[in-house]
């Protein structure tokens, strides 16, 4: 496995490679856990070369978030990482992806001003611009991306398909912990006590979930039962939505199908995770 941290480099690798060749990418920020895991083996059964990206993108990070505390593993990153036979690691610096006089932003309107868009302004500028950089890198074939960020899977769906770039997106299922708790780097900010607490977040989704299952469909009576539900077990709800899946709006008649989506915060720390109906 060969680790790139020059963008020229990469460049010229890319484009060596044999076009009938295909061509897995995995972008990831870091702290790897079995959720990247399962995207790298998914693309070591599809592709013939599989590169993944290393990198926490300042850009798509706000004033007040972490960027300063995110986890940072690469040793345990980079074994991990040669053990599931990945090719290459793409690792650059802040500089090599955004050098001095950088000023070049990509947007995607109106999908990403809700949600977690709403909620953390600029979060999709970032995402948006940094995958569109990566994804001219390494020109993959597919991408393999986590249903655990479900918006920013439809983003970049919505951007590739805009701006005519034959790469696809591979969804792949959220990976939980034992007790139902979607993985997450951010996961190691937790205390122990609000570890245990934290698995309840994806139970309140479940108890929703079959309250439709059962014939509940009214979304205002859907949302208060769980927006009381997760205060009382001490989450302080930023969002509860349930949205159509393709266009990531609110939906007023819940059918079976729909997305719930929602974060919380436990403590100083935001979770994320959604589910389908
Ligand atoms: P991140 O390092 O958080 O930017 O995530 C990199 C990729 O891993 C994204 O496509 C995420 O959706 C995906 N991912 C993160 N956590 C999980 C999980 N628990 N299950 C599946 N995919 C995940």
């Amino acid at each position: 496995m060969q680790v790139i941290d020059n963008v020229q480099e990469l460049i010229n690798l890319s484009r060596s490679w044999d076009s009938k060749k295909k061509v897995g990418f995995v972008p990831t920020m870091g702290a790897l856990h079995q959720g990247h895991f399962s995207l790298v083996k998914k693309a070591r059964e599809c592709c013939d070369i599989v590169v993944t990206s290393i990198f926490v993108n300042p850009t798509q990070f706000g004033p007040n978030e972490d960027l300063d505390s995110y986890p940072k593993t690469f040793e345990n990153d980079y074994n991990n990482l040669k053990s599931l036979g990945v090719d290459y690691v793409y690792y650059p610096s802040v500089e090599q992806m955004y050098p001095k006089g950088y000023k070049t932003y990509v947007n995607v309107e109106d999908i990403t001003k809700t949600l977690c868009g709403a909620s953390r302004p600029g979060h999709f500028r970032g995402v948006c611009t940094v995958v569109l950089k990566l994804v001219n890198l390494v020109n993959p074939t597919l991408m393999f991306m986590g249903e655990k960020d479900f918006q920013q899977i439809v983003v970049l769906e919505t951007m590739l398909r805009d701006l005519n770039f034959d790469t696809k997106i591979v969804r792949c299922p959220i990976v939980r912990d034992f007790d139902g708790l979607a993985l997450s780097s951010r996961n190691k900010y937790l205390s122990t006590k609000e570890r245990e607490i934290a698995p309840k977040f994806h139970l309140a989704m479940l108890n929703l979930q079959k309250e439709v299952l059962d014939g509940n469909n009214n979304r205002d009576i859907l949302y208060s039962n769980i927006n009381k539900n997760l205060s009382k077990e001490g989450f302080t709800v930023d969002y509860v939505k349930i949205v159509d899946d393709t266009t990531l709006e609110e939906v007023s008649q819940v059918v079976k199908g729909n997305r719930l989506m929602c974060a919380i915060y436990l403590g100083k720390t935001r979770l994320i995770d959604n589910l389908e109906i």
